[in-house]
Parts: C-alpha cells; structure tokens; sequence
C-alpha cells in the first residue's frame, strides 16, 4: 500500500527519465489537485493513486475498507502496472482517467444538500444518503 511516509524516503533516489517525464505530466496537467511526490494522490477526495517505483507505475483505485459503522481504513486497489520499457504516457493516462471515472460513479449524492460525495463522507439517515455536513448541521438541531 502507498505510505506517504515511504514516499518521502523514496524520494531521494531519481527516478528514470521517462517516468519523471510521464510523473510531471500528472501533476500539472490533470484538472485535479495533486499531493504527495513519488507517489501522487490525486483529486481532493483522492479519487486515483499513481505510485512511481524504478521501472514501473503502478495505478490504484482509493477503495475504502469500512471497519465499522463509522471507522473506515484506506484499502487502495491495483488497477493496473505500466512498465517504464514497454508503456507509454497514453497508456497511462488512459489507466488514471478510467479509474478515475469507475470512482466518480462510486460517489453518492446527499439526500439533503444533493452534492455529489465520496462514499466514506456519507453517512445514512432514515436508509437515505446524507453527506457529513448536513450530519452536523442535523445534529445541532435535534
Ligand atoms: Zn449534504
């Protein structure tokens, strides 16, 4: 799994050529904000994980492990590898934008607010969605 922690640490060794090449096209030319630097999280809530090692790219969906009604654990999900010898940027960008859009279809809209929102922001109310914003908002008023 992606730690940002390893991340730091990884770091400090280059990555090769065109895997720097293909890791700044990411970071400034998806319309999403971008964090984190050998591995990229990409999307506020993250909504592709892009993980640079030595000779590959590795694509992950941010699924969400629930631990417990309220308790959930990232679980990211291998989408796929992109090796750095044989694949392209296009093979890439194909990978983020297909994970991206399998994400996008795994958010709910708030039956309150009716904003579209990840699946671990939303809690449920009477068996609807709600987002956690209305929660609070419905908790200060109950
Ligand atoms: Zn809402």
């Amino acid at each position: 799994m992606p730690s940002r922690l390893l991340d730091a640490l990884l770091l400090a060794m280059p990555l090769p050529e065109n895997l720097e090449t293909w890791r700044q096209h990411l970071k400034s030319q998806l319309p999403y904000p971008v964090q984190g630097a050998q591995t990229l999280f990409i999307g506020e809530p993250t909504l592709v994980i892009v993980a640079f090692q030595h000779d590959q790219v590795e694509v992950f969906f941010p699924a969400i492990q629930w631990r417990h009604h309220d308790i959930h654990t990232a679980k990211p999900r291998s989408q796929g590898v992109i090796s750095s010898h044989d694949g392209t940027l296009e093979q890439l960008l194909a990978l983020v934008e297909e994970t991206i859009a399998l994400r996008l279809k795994s958010f709910h809209e708030c039956s309150f607010c009716g904003s579209r929102c990840a699946p671990e922001v939303l809690g449920s109310m009477q068996g609807e969605p709600v987002c956690r914003e209305c929660m609070k908002g419905r908790r200060v008023l109950f």
